[in-house]
């Protein structure tokens, strides 16, 4: 399935498994990350592509219930 489409510009989350601390990047860094240094315990984190089906699945969710989307004119 295609992961970025439309939630490449959204700010995601992605808790690291061992520390939990949360981790804020865009939806395209997620798309071609597979791994990063936790800032919180230091580790090598993975991240693996269920991962990104899941976290691209939240967000499209919420996509999905929100307000009409916004009209981006200027490019
Ligand atoms: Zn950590």
């Amino acid at each position: 399935m295609p992961l970025c489409q439309n939630l490449c510009p959204l700010e995601m989350t992605f808790k690291c498994p061992r520390c939990g601390l949360a981790l804020l990047k865009p939806g395209r860094w997620f798309q071609v990350a597979s791994k990063y240094r936790c800032e919180g315990c230091h580790g090598e984190i993975r991240i693996t592509y269920p991962d990104k089906i899941a976290l691209f699945q939240k967000y499209a969710a919420s996509q999905r219930e929100g307000p009409s989307p916004p009209n981006i004119a200027q490019s």
